[in-house]
């Protein structure tokens, strides 16, 4: 329903993965470079993780593999990193007698990472168990019979409050996240019908306006309004009435393609824009939505028609200009006796 806004959201989930790739792979290879003396994990794991992370980077870059697949991969890949790594100094005794490696900085990056790429509920577990097992590299030395060098204790201390303390944050902030798109679909949905509310589709319909004119596609608009809808109100009763808008919803959204947006425009009223639609096109979109809704009763043995108007962008259309050659349209089609198609006259 939302189509456009998931996109761009993916677009920049995208960007900032294409982003931290190359600057995680560059990391790896400078920290081989500047380190006077190199351990056997570092040795064999940070070449291996750049060089992983340089394959995401082209796989992603190139579009080869999907955005899902690059996103699990890299969480994967980082997690184990550090969580090897930690283990790895843990029994080797470094951890306890000359502290964190410098990698080790990277650590809360997982954090921001699962919000990312997980549902929140999903991140949350994700990034609790990352910190759990990174604590489990205490007990891990110490079975191998290390103990702390005082001068360390502070800066391991340190390092797991301050994942701690990321942990919070980033939890509470994913929660202020979840909270204000619920509200931010709350303004966008008709409640009734569920379907994008009259300013949603205002707001979507000056995009694709922009879109249209940037990439040169046709873009139609097409408004219906039942026909004699009072009468079902007045024989059946508001609530029956309001049962018939819900299933009017339904049965238009069902026939229409991916890209297509239905709106709940007002009252009785519907819209639907139809991105990459021409005049022609749009005319037998509307037919489809005709046949929708006079393929089969709505309610018990009630059936409603609906006016079309259709009209197509033009070029310096505002929002109103459209929206409303496609109301005149629809006010024609009543005209003409209902239940029928019009469309913009030309010239206007
Ligand atoms: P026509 O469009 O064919 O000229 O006739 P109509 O009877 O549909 O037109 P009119 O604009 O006179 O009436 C629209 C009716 O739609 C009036 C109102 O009761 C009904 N309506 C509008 N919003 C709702 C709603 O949310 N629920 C219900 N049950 N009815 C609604
Ligand atoms: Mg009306
Ligand atoms: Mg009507």
């Amino acid at each position: 329903m939302f189509g456009l806004s998931t996109h761009t959201l993916e677009n920049h989930r995208r960007r900032i993965i294409l982003i931290m790739m190359p600057v995680g792979a560059l990391a790896c290879l400078l920290g081989r470079e500047l380190s006077h003396q190199l351990n056997l994990f570092d040795l064999v794991f940070e070449p291996l993780l750049a060089a992983l992370l340089g394959l995401l980077t082209l796989l992603m870059g190139f579009r080869w593999v999907s955005l899902r697949f690059v996103e699990a991969g890299l969480v994967c890949i980082v997690a184990l990193y550090q969580l090897l790594g930690l283990a790895y100094f843990s029994v080797k005794g470094d951890l306890f007698q000359v502290g964190l490696s410098a990698t080790a900085m990277w650590f809360p990056v997982l954090y921001a990472l699962a919000y990312l790429v997980m549902s929140p509920g999903g991140a949350a577990a994700f990034s609790l168990g990352y910190f759990i097992l990174a604590l489990l590299a205490l007990p891990l030395g110490w079975a191998f019979g290390h103990r702390f060098n005082g001068s360390v204790v502070n800066s391991v201390v340190q390092f797991y409050l301050v994942n701690l303390v990321y942990l919070a944050l980033i939890g509470f902030y994913a929660r202020y996240q979840r909270e204000h798109d619920r509200l931010k679909r709350l303004a966008h949905s008709d409640p009734l019908t569920g379907l994008a509310n009259r300013r949603r589709a205002e707001e979507l319909i000056a995009l694709e306006l922009i879109r249209s004119t940037r990439y040169g596609q046709p873009f139609s608009v097409l408004v219906l309004d039942l026909d004699h809808f009072k009468q079902v109100n007045d024989r059946y009763g508001h609530a029956v009435g309001d049962q018939v808008l819900r299933e009017v919803g339904f049965r238009l959204s069902k026939a229409l393609r991916e890209s297509d947006v239905l709106a709940r425009w007002g009252g009785e009223e519907f819209l639907v824009f139809a991105p990459n639609t021409d005049l022609q096109q749009a005319q037998a979109l509307a037919e489809r939505l005709s046949q929708a809704l006079s393929s089969k009763a709505l309610w018990n043995d009630l059936t409603v028609s609906a006016s079309i108007g259709v009209a197509t962008a033009q070029p310096g259309d505002t929002v109103e200009e459209l929206v409303s050659r496609a109301d005149r349209a629809m006010y024609e089609a009543k005209a003409q006796g209902r239940n029928r198609i019009a469309l913009q006259s030309v010239g206007g």
